[in-house]
């Protein structure tokens, strides 16, 4: 890292917890290795301070803030201007200042986009049903993203029935229950796991992922680990798979350039480095 001075342009990522943010890893690898004078940082906010901290900052040089759990939709409310892709997850993930005011944008949508162009090769969004599994942000932001690319039809599977079907009623789709899973599953291209079932002490549910095409794709948003015991099953089943570590380097490449005005570079390796940082091998390292 080049030495910090006082043009140095800071940005960062605001959540609660924060410690284990990989984006400070991936922005300041970036920034080195493209030789820009920045640097990135992790806010905790605690009690209440999130709003307070956005409040304070948006008047200041700090470009702007990646933004995690819990506080995606107190930023949305934060903004003065909407991206319509923020306005339509109901979650804004990247808020940048700029005189004074707060533009919030959700990148998520083009990370999941960009994980499928970069590990499902030659998948294309046009050419069938998709399942997104989950209601909340994440998913709506996914169901966004796959009708703005031509998605014919998007299948929303939920465990609360009333959310899958709010979600539809908005956004367009078709919703269904989790015991209607494997009637979800028939014909689609791909199946999107946008539940945070799987994270720690949250018990996946078995879904029924061999009611899926032999040529179905499956991801996973969860990526600690690497390989989820959802993308293990449908590895076993024989299915492509995407990892949610390539949606989270595909979502932080657009705040990269929204914070320092250039996209980051090609030249370095930023995913070995996530994983060294999570401390996980590779497939096939
Ligand atoms: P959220 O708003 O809290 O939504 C959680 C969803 O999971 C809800 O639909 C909930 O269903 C469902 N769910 C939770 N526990 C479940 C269980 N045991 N069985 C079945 N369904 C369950 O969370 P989010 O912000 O959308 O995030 C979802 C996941 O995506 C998180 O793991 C997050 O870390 C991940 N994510 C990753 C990236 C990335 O870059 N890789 C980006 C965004 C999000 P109910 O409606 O029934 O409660």
């Amino acid at each position: 890292m080049t030495a910090i001075t006082g043009k140095t342009r800071v940005a960062g990522v605001v959540g609660h917890p924060i410690a284990h943010s990989l984006s400070p890893v991936l922005h300041n690898a970036w920034l080195a290795a493209a030789g820009i004078d920045g640097v990135y940082v992790a806010l905790e906010a605690r009690d209440g301070g999130f709003r307070r901290l956005v409040e304070g900052l948006k008047t200041t040089s700090f470009a702007g803030c990646n933004v995690t759990l819990p506080f995606k939709e107190d930023a949305l409310a934060s903004a003065d201007e909407v991206h319509p892709r923020a306005a339509r997850a109901k979650a804004a993930n990247l808020l940048v200042f700029q005189d004074g005011r707060v533009h919030a944008d959700n990148t998520d949508g083009l990370g999941l986009l960009a994980a499928f162009a970069e590990q499902a090769t030659g998948f294309d969004a046009k050419a069938g049903p998709v399942v997104v599994l989950g209601a909340g942000g994440g998913a709506r932001g996914a169901v966004a993203a796959f009708l703005d690319a031509g998605c014919p039809h998007v299948r929303v599977v939920n465990r609360t029935f009333g959310r899958a079907e709010a979600l539809v009623a908005e956004l367009g789709g078709e919703a269904f229950g989790l015991t209607d899973a494997e009637a979800a599953f028939q014909g689609a291209i791909a199946v999107v796991n946008a539940t945070s079932a799987g994270l720690a002490d949250n018990h996946a549910p078995d879904f029924p992922l061999a009611a899926t095409p032999e040529t179905c794709v499956v991801m996973d948003m969860v990526y600690k680990p690497l390989v989820t015991p959802f993308l293990a099953q449908a590895q076993a089943l024989g299915r492509r798979t995407v990892d949610g570590l390539a949606m989270l380097i595909g979502q932080a490449a657009p705040s990269f350039e929204a914070f320092y005005g250039q996209p980051p570079p090609k030249d370095v390796d930023v995913r070995a480095l996530a994983l060294k940082a999570l401390s996980l091998k590779a497939p096939g390292q």
